[in-house]
């Protein structure tokens, strides 16, 4: 009741209310700012807690400052500018303790901070009542006193607990308006305490300099926590935009653009819980020869090739479902589907966006690619198995240029897991030198007589046997090892051969991937200036895929491995594009007949007229023809009868490896003259 009637009777409401406005505004900020310091550490936390010690201590005391202003007691009054400093000293002592105790990590130190603000706010409040020279008889209440030192220390150690938990929303103003409530009520209990009994006698400060200097001060005040305000605004918009940024970049790729990794799982997540009885498809997608894109055309054309197919499936994004780059040419789609036809369907959609050629300056990029997909629910009930078994079915793809998607089934993760092993153990093969080099020997049909090897690549594993390179080489291919199997191929062939009596040829079959090699030719040079081998005795057998993938930059290694005096020979003909185009632009020594057409031989005309076509047309290109897979005499004089020049298979000799540095041995193969061959031939033809 006192404190009211002191309010009402003995004060200027309009510097009351000023008081109270510069109280709230302060207390609201700086309990924002303080957050603000508790986020942030070293350097950035010390200004802002200065920061923010400087606008509550300035906004506390502008309020007791301008309240005592605005008392209008019965009696004289008149300022003294000593304890006026003092309280001020104080309260900006008392903040900066209570704000740095604030940032400490132990229990109740929020509480103990407060607790500090309310203690050092009423020691400023008491000291400035000091200043305040009354001319009059001033009585305490010591119970109102007590009251205000309790009102003080409560509120402020309220305020400094709420200020963690209320850091949401409108719930933020919670903390400011405590602490606003303790000062204001320490300030008008503490002068409900007093009763003034004026003597009348000497001459004070006039109301009108008190409004002055009341509404002075207030702007002040203001003006310094409304920098603290702008500082905390545009920091926290800065830091807003920043950490909007930031949490892009984290979820996102740099390159396309699409989500992540981290993102698509999170996605596939959301998805599998918003899937409302849908079934949910996870796809994994592979493209397909990137690496050789990024190498043939550079990195420049390799991200446009991202970024379209990027742009292609934004496009195409169905409600609910979303795409993502998993990393490297990895893309990762997701999306609720109801039925079987359904997602046949939207596959074969997808299929179609990775095969669309993408225009990079002036050429045309053809990609395509191998898709794995899994069904929640029946191939996994979590995001990591509907992955892990999407990504199996990739695998599986990515083997079977006939079936570019395959979706997962449980026999898939048993075979990959295999294959994995394999991978692995080809690794540890490839340092421990369990690889060895077999040869198998050509003859020339018109002499009979050896003219050359094949070396071919044997793998004795210590468990399974025997593995072929038509198994291991591609798995080599798929794990990046090509390169070291084939270095080691070349190196060991080289060296072998070398020591043969006679410096027979050698024929050695390269990958497509080596083409690609940037140290190719150094090493085929290398290896023929290490062993001694001369460039006359070494032939490159290259498959016709190999080649087509990149025309331009594979007639130029070419070109630079036939000018050290090796000869070319085309693999497996007949059975890849077979263009007349590829034997044009390629310096080819030589034409390998696919073991097929041998094959179809003595089924009749169809095998007979290809051969009899291709012979013709090597020999008008001046290039000999070899026929491989030779494994009867009939089919040798056939050959023979046909114009071939050269023959390789198991008639002639099977493949085997070197014994005592010498090669090994053709069988004494039924080879006779072409004329000869001829009257044979035409007996088993007719
Ligand atoms: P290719 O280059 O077409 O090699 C000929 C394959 O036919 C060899 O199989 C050889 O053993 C087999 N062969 C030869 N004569 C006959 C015959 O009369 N009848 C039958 N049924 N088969 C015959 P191999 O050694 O299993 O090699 C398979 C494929 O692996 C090769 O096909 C070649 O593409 C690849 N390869 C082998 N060695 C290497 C190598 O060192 N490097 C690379 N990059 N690939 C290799
Ligand atoms: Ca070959
Ligand atoms: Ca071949």
């Amino acid at each position: 009741m006192r404190v009211l009637t002191c309010l009402a009777f003995e004060h200027h409401l309009p510097s009351v209310l000023l008081a109270g406005l510069v109280c709230v505004i302060s207390c609201l900020l700086s309990m924002r700012l303080l957050r603000r310091s508790e986020e942030s550490d070293s350097v950035v936390q010390v200004a802002w807690l200065v920061v923010t010690a400087t606008c509550l201590s300035a906004g506390i005391w502008s309020t007791h400052f301008i309240a005592m202003l605005g008392y209008r007691p019965s009696a004289t009054v008149s300022l003294q500018v000593d304890e006026t400093a003092l309280s001020a000293l104080i309260i900006m002592c008392g903040a900066l303790i209570g704000c740095y105790v604030a940032t400490l990590k132990f229990t109740f130190a929020k509480a103990l901070a407060g607790a500090v603000i309310g203690v050092s706010v009423t020691g400023m409040h008491y000291a400035g009542m000091m200043a305040y020279n009354l001319d009059a008889i001033v009585a305490w209440d010591m119970r109102y006193v007590i009251a205000s030192v309790v009102f003080a220390v409560f509120f402020g150690a309220l305020a400094f607990e709420a200020s963690e938990k209320f850091d949401k929303g409108l719930h933020r103003l919670i903390p400011g308006g405590l602490l606003a409530i303790g000062v204001v009520s320490l300030h008008f209990t503490g002068m409900g305490a007093m009763t003034v009994v004026s003597l009348g006698v000497s001459e004070g400060l006039d109301p009108v300099t008190f409004q002055i200097l009341a509404l002075t001060t207030a702007v002040t005040t203001l003006v310094v926590v409304g920098a603290g305000g702008a500082g905390y605004a545009v920091e926290a918009s800065l830091r807003e935009r920043t950490d909007r940024r930031l949490r892009h970049l984290a979820l996102h790729d740099i390159v396309t653009d699409l989500p992540n990794r981290a993102c698509f799982t999170a996605l596939v997540e959301q998805a599998i819980e918003n899937r409302k009885g849908k079934n949910i498809a996870v796809l994994v997608i592979d493209l397909n020869r990137f690496k050789e894109i990024n190498d043939v055309w550079g990195h420049q054309a390799g991200d446009a090739v991202l970024c379209d197919i990027a742009d292609r499936l934004r496009g195409h994004e169905r409600p609910g479902g979303y795409a993502a780059r998993l990393g490297g040419d990895e893309f990762g789609i997701v999306f609720p589907v109801e039925g079987e036809t359904e997602l046949v369907e939207e596959l074969k959609l997808i299929e179609s966006l990775f095969m669309t050629p993408v225009r990079h300056a002036d050429f045309e990029i053809v990609t395509n690619a191998s898709l794995g997909v899994a069904v929640y629910p029946e191939d996994g009930r979590d995001c990591e198995t509907l992955m892990r078994n999407a990504d199996l079915a990739m695998y599986k793809a990515k083997t079977d240029p006939l079936n570019r998607i395959q979706h997962y089934e449980h026999a898939l993760g048993e075979a990959v897991r295999q294959r994995r092993e394999l991978a692995q153990d080809l690794r540890t093969a490839l340092e421990t030198g369990e690889l060895r080099m077999f040869y198998q020997p050509q003859i020339d049909l018109k002499s009979g007589e050896v003219c050359g090897y094949e070396a071919l690549v044997r793998w004795p594993h210590p468990v399974r046997g025997m593995i072929s390179p038509a198994e291991f080489v591609p798995l080599a291919e798929a794990n990046g090892l090509i390169g070291r199997l084939g270095d080691w191929v070349l190196e060991t062939t080289c060296e072998e051969v070398a020591q043969w009596p006679g410096a027979p040829k050698v024929a050695i079959n390269l990958s497509a991937i080596q083409l690609n090699d940037p140290h190719l030719v150094g090493k085929v040079l290398q290896a023929m200036v290490s062993t001694g081998l001369s460039p006359s005795q070494l032939e490159i057998e290259l498959t016709e895929t190999a080649l087509i993938h990149d025309l331009g930059q594979s007639l130029n290694v070419l070109r630079r491995i036939k000018a050290l005096g090796v000869s070319m020979a085309l693999d497996d003909f007949g059975t890849g594009y077979s263009a007349l185009e590829t034997l044009r632009r390629f310096p080819f020594d030589k034409i390998k007949l696919d073991k097929g057409f041998t094959d179809g031989l003595s089924d009749g005309g169809r095998s007979r007229a290809v051969i009899s076509a291709v012979v013709t047309l090597a020999h008008n290109l001046d290039i000999p023809v070899l026929a491989e897979g030779v494994e009867t005499a009939d089919q040798l004089d056939l050959l023979n009868m046909m114009g071939c020049e050269q023959a390789q298979g198991y008639l002639i000799g099977r493949p085997a490896p070197s014994v005592n540095g010498q090669p090994p041995a053709a069988l004494d193969v039924m080879w006779r003259p072409a004329e000869q061959a001829a009257t044979q031939a035409s007996g088993h033809a007719g």
